[in-house]
């Protein structure tokens, strides 16, 4: 077999700015050890989120020149809308800000204190807008999940039998909807099967609760249903997303990650009453309904971007770059999570530094030894960002300690991967010299954006 080459041509560049391991480490210490706080010049190579960070083509930059930015009723709003009907044939579309605007808007709109909403995995801003609203959020993931040295091909899928218990346990009235996020974005970006959404919709269906779909990679996902599961080869990736919302009542998205654009969300729905609500709190917090916090520049560049998103070129390059990554670490005997996800290659911390405990952050000092050593910037999900602490304020770990190397869209190319691997294994050669680190700064919620460390050796 041939190389899977990019497909597509650069014709325009940005410069990396390579700066030396010294002033690398002199950049870390100012930063506290935590690499949120770098600037990101100073990062050669910039993995820290693949949200937003995806590089535009030529027809989506053509098509911000078609941008029409009337207030009400604009022509690139009813492109807007009429590509999201394209893909998802639901009747009522809302673009947002960001997915977390609509997940916020819907949040205020359909939850009422002590409701449930379960999901196979809740996105962390997912979880914090239903929490605040009051509702607990619920994850019932497969087992198969849980377990990142499994290969098992939709390790996404959300189990049934806790979703039947849930709704016995909770009752109708307290489960205003359920969810399932398409790829898992929390639980590695593994997918979700077809045959699963329409398990849980099926009992859904029978109790008469919506599901909503929170779409963000949905043409990720819709790669790995067509590779991996019996019965999808010979269908568009436009097909297999259409048959994915077919089962949807309703759905949030990022359009930072398969809208291949750098801002973006949307809310849609079948209901006239959620809708109609929707709308009311749209035009309170985001703005008109037919631009809703975009620019008609957005709404044009978004169209072109959802529908390059579902092409099949593109993403069988997309994830021949994980899989290229992941067979380079594999080889070398690196603890890699399996298989790979749709949007990132994640190593596994407390395989990788076996000699740094728990609550000392393996997860962090691996992070920091990328940085020193490549001027990799990668993130922790671990006991860092997942950490908790129980009643008697005792700090708990979380189970799993995992490096995530999420892959912007359309930026690198196969030399910086090659450089990215070059780097993990010369980490991993010397990972005894690495030291684990205490946290000298945190404040209350969400402490990994903005904590303090220090290194302990
Ligand atoms: C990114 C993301 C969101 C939130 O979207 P923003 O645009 O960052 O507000 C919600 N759910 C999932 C699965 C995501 O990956």
């Amino acid at each position: 077999m041939r190389t899977i080459m990019e497909p597509f041509r650069i014709k325009m560049t940005e410069p990396i700015k390579i700066i030396t391991k010294e002033e690398r480490i002199q950049k870390l210490e100012e930063a506290f050890h935590n690499v949120f706080l770098l600037d990101a010049e100073d990062c050669a190579i910039d993995l820290l989120t693949d949200s937003g960070t995806g590089a535009m083509s030529a027809q989506q930059w053509a098509a911000l020149m078609l941008g029409d930015e009337s207030y009400a009723g604009s022509r690139s709003w009813k492109r807007f809308r009429d590509t999201i009907k394209t893909i998802t044939n639901i009747k009522h579309v809302f673009p947002t800000h960001q997915g977390r605007a609509a997940e916020s808007l819907l949040a205020m709109t359909r939850i009422k204190p002590g409701d449930v909403v379960p999901n196979n995995s809740h996105f962390d801003t997912t979880r914090a807008n239903l929490e605040v609203a009051g509702a607990k959020a619920l994850n019932l993931l497969n087992d198969e999940g849980l377990d990142p040295t499994l290969d098992a091909p939709f390790k996404g899928n959300m189990d049934i039998a806790k979703l039947e218990a849930c709704i016995e346990e909770h009752g109708v009235a307290k489960i205003p909807f359920c969810m399932i996020t398409v790829t898992n974005n929390t639980g590695g970006g593994q997918p979700v099967s077809m045959a699963n959404i329409r398990g849980v919709k099926e009992v859904l269906k029978r109790h008469g609760i919506p599901l909503i779909i929170d779409a963000c990679r949905f043409a990720e996902n819709s790669y790995f249903i067509h590779e991996r599961e019996e019965g999808y080869r010979g269908k568009a990736l436009l097909e297999i997303a259409q048959e994915i919302f077919s089962y949807a009542d309703a759905a949030t998205m990022s359009l930072k990650k398969d809208g291949l654009a750098n801002i973006g969300g949307f809310f849609v729905c079948n209901d006239d009453v959620w809708a109609e609500d929707f709308k009311n709190m749209l035009i309170l917090r985001e703005g008109f309904p037919t631009y809703g916090g975009l620019a008609g520049r957005d709404l044009e560049a978004i169209s072109v971007g959802l529908m390059e998103a579902l092409d099949f070129e593109y993403q069988t390059y997309r994830h021949a770059t994980v899989s290229y990554l992941m067979n380079k670490l594999e080889k070398k005997g690196i603890p890699v999570m399996k298989p790979g996800g749709g949007h990132a290659v994640f190593l596994d911390a407390k395989a990788f530094m076996p000699h740094i405990p728990s609550l000392a952050y393996p997860g962090i000092a691996l992070v920091n030894a990328l940085y020193i050593e490549g001027g990799i910037r990668a993130v922790e999900l671990g006991s860092v960002m997942f950490g908790s602490f129980d009643e008697a304020g005792i700090e708990q770990a979380s189970p799993l300690e995992l490096v995530r190397l999420a892959f912007p869209r359309r930026v690198y190319t196969q030399s910086h991967f090659d450089y990215l691997a070059e780097v993990i294994e010369e980490v991993w050669n010397h990972r005894e010299a690495y030291a684990g680190l205490k946290i000298t700064k945190q404040p209350k919620v969400l402490r990994h954006f903005s904590c303090h460390f220090q290194p302990l050796a």
